[in-house]
């Protein structure tokens, strides 16, 4: 497990091809999205790694409900029973009253690549068993709430990705969370530095254009992306910079 702390509070937790990011105030934590299910002793263990117990959990922020950003919070309900919290539309996709997910059939198609092939396999191994895994108690981060978490946090609606998908900035650090917004890297695209997720991904790619453009913000200088490494430089730049398609 590799932990990379990108500011006083925020550490950056690489999984299996996802990224999670824990926020310490010194008595609580936040945890921003948590890995595959096949990563949720990954994420209970990383709570531990930077000094806290998993009972210090504030809450858990979720950019959006896709299999590899849920996988430690049905444990983490149970053991902790801490709120749950995701933009107003992702509620709805959080209990998985629809699906904005890649398909079987589009996985079956990236198998024609050995980049593609390798990353199904690894993918079908992280899911096995909990490929309907929905989060029932997901409730809307509302703006007081989340501002008085430790790290505290302001929603940025992102949709594109997901229609709900949200992403979250937190002032005090300068530090973006963009979740699957915008990323740095990922085991089917070619190149690293800021970029959309492959088409395959994205429910609107119109839209996650559009919302990659959104994250410009003036007093945002570290990136803790989704998938890729974090960028510690201000986001006009990293905006100014996105790859094209
Ligand atoms: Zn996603």
């Amino acid at each position: 497990m590799n932990i990379n702390q990108v500011s006083d509070s925020v550490y950056v937790v690489a999984g299996t091809n996802v990224n999670w990011a824990l926020v310490s105030d010194g008595s609580g934590v936040t945890v921003i999205d948590a890995g595959y299910p096949r990563d949720t002793e990954a994420v209970l263990a990383s709570v531990r790694r930077i000094g806290h117990a998993v009972s210090d959990i504030a809450a858990v922020l979720l950019t959006h409900a896709h299999l590899d950003h849920v996988g430690a919070i049905p444990t983490l309900v149970e053991q902790v029973g801490m709120p749950v919290y995701t933009g107003a539309e992702e509620v709805r996709h959080a209990r998985r009253e629809y699906l904005q997910q890649i398909t079987p059939m589009q996985m079956i198609q990236q198998l024609t690549t050995y980049r593609g092939a390798r990353w199904v396999t690894q993918t079908l191994h992280a899911v096995v068993g909990h490929i309907s895994t929905s989060i029932p108690s997901a409730t809307v981060g509302e703006e007081s709430a989340l501002a008085s978490l430790p790290g505290g946090f302001v929603a940025l609606p992102t949709p594109g990705h997901t229609d709900g998908h949200t992403a979250y900035f937190m002032p005090s650090e300068g530090v973006l969370f963009s979740g699957d917004a915008l990323v740095t890297g990922h085991p089917l695209l070619r190149e690293t530095g800021p970029q959309l997720l492959p088409r395959v991904f994205n429910h609107n790619e119109s839209g996650t254009l559009a919302s990659a453009r959104s994250l410009a913000i003036e007093q945002a200088r570290i990136l803790v992306p989704g998938h890729g490494l974090p960028a510690h430089q201000d986001l006009p730049s990293l905006v100014a910079a996105l790859r094209p398609a």
